[in-house]
C-alpha cells in the first residue's frame, strides 16, 4: 500500500514521475541522457551545477511499457466504480510523452492509460452483472484558451455553443450543456473517444492549433444499483491530457502564440495552486482561480483519489524544461 504520504497518513494526492527514452533526434545528435532512475523512487538530473534528486511516489524509467504503468491503474479504476471521484492527469512539456501515457503511441500502438481503462471499467462491470446494474455515460471536452470545447458534437456546433461549469445535486461538476453519451461497451465508449479525437483534430486544423496547446478533458461517470437493497452510488473517473507546460518562446511569438501561452500558465499555476493548498492541507482551496481547476474540481480533494504523472524528457537539450516539471510536480505533492 503506496498510498502513504510523506506525513504518514493516507495521502489522495500520489505523484508518478515517468521518463521516456531518447528520440531518433537526439540520439542521432548525440545528447547526453541527464537523467536516472535511482530506485522506484528517486530520480536524479545531472545539472551544470551539480546533480538534483527528485523523489516521488513511483518512477517509470525509459525501459517501463503501458502495461507496467497501467497496473498501478487497477485500484483506482476499481475505486471510480465503488462510488469515488478518481482523476488521472499528465503534466510535462510538450514532447515529454503525456499524450503516450495518456492515449498511446500513434495509429493505436502501444495503448495508453485511456484505452485501457475503458477495458478495465468494463471488465469490472462483467465481474460484478450479478450483483450490481451499470450505468457508464463520458464527456469529452477541450479547453483553448479559457474556452470549453465539446467534442462530442461537430466543430461547427462547439463553436456555437457555450459550456458553463455548474455543481449538481450529487456535488458533482457538469459541464451544462455538453454533450453527455452513454456506453454499453469498452467498445462504444472507445468509438466516442475516436470521435471527439476526430473533431478536436478537424477543429485544432481549422484554427490552425496544435492539439499540445489545449487541455483534454475526459469525464466517465459510473452509475451502480445494488440489485439487492436498491442503493445507487455515482463514481467518476477524470482523464486529462494537459497542454504542454513549457513556456512560450521570448522571441518571435506572435500576439495569438502569446495569448495562447498565458492561458496555459495561468491554468497550470492554477492546477499547482489547489494541488498544493489540498496537499498541505489549507482551508481555502483555490478552485475558482481557472476553468481548469473548476473544470476537475470534484476530482480533486474531498474524497477524490488523485493520480499526477510529471512526464520528462532525458535528454541535457530539455535539461531547464524537465527540471521545472520536476520542481512543479514536487510542489503539488
Ligand atoms: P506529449 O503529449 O507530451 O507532447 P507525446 O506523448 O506525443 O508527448 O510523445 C512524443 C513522442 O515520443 C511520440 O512520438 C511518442 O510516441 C514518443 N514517446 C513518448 N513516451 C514514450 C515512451 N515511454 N516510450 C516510447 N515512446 C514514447
Ligand atoms: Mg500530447
Amino acid at each position: 500500500e503506496n498510498m502513504k504520504g510523506k506525513s504518514g497518513k493516507q495521502s489522495k494526492i500520489r505523484v508518478f514521475c515517468r521518463i521516456r527514452p531518447m528520440n531518433r533526434t537526439e540520439t542521432a545528435r548525440g545528447d547526453a541522457a541527464i537523467v536516472s532512475c535511482l530506485d522506484e523512487y528517486s530520480v536524479t538530473v545531472e545539472t551544470a551545477r551539480g546533480p538534483r534528486e527528485f523523489q516521488f511516489d513511483r518512477i517509470f524509467d525509459k525501459g517501463c511499457s503501458q502495461e507496467d504503468v497501467f497496473q498501478d491503474m487497477n485500484r483506482l479504476i476499481q475505486s471510480a466504480l465503488d462510488g469515488f471521484n478518481v482523476c488521472i492527469f499528465a503534466y510535462g512539456q510538450t514532447g515529454s510523452g503525456k499524450t503516450y501515457t495518456m492515449v498511446g503511441g500513434k495509429n493505436l500502438k502501444n495503448p495508453g492509460i485511456i484505452p485501457r481503462t475503458f477495458n478495465k471499467i468494463f471488465d469490472i462491470i462483467h465481474e460484478n452483472e450479478a450483483k450490481f446494474k451499470y450505468k457508464v455515460s463520458a464527456y469529452m471536452l477541450e479547453l483553448y484558451n479559457d474556452r470549453l470545447q465539446d467534442l462530442f458534437v461537430s466543430p461547427a456546433e462547439a463553436m456555437r455553443k457555450r459550456i458553463e461549469l455548474k455543481k449538481d445535486k450529487k456535488g458533482l461538476v457538469v459541464a451544462q450543456g455538453a454533450k453527455t453519451k452513454e456506453a454499453a461497451s469498452a467498445g462504444a465508449l472507445f468509438a466516442l473517444f475516436e470521435q471527439g479525437c476526430a473533431n478536436r483534430h478537424i477543429a485544432a486544423t481549422k484554427m490552425n492549433v496544435e492539439s499540445s496547446r489545449s487541455h483534454l478533458i475526459i469525464g466517465i461517470m459510473v452509475e451502480s444499483r445494488n440489485l439487492t437493497n436498491g442503493t445507487v452510488c455515482y463514481g467518476k473517473l477524470s482523464l486529462v491530457d494537459l497542454a504542454g507546460s513549457e513556456r512560450a518562446a521570448k522571441t518571435g511569438a506572435k500576439d495569438s502564440q502569446l495569448k495562447e501561452a498565458n492561458s496555459i500558465n495561468k491554468s497550470l499555476s492554477a492546477l499547482g495552486d489547489v494541488i498544493s493548498a489540498l496537499s498541505l492541507e489549507q482551508p481555502h482551496v483555490p478552485y475558482r482561480n481557472s476553468k481548469l481547476t473548476q473544470a476537475m474540481q470534484d476530482s480533486l480533494g474531498g474524497n477524490a483519489k488523485t493520480l499526477m504523472f510529471v512526464n520528462i524528457s532525458p535528454s541535457d537539450c530539455n535539461v531547464e524544461e524537465t527540471l521545472t516539471s520536476l520542481i512543479y510536480a514536487t510542489r503539488v505533492k
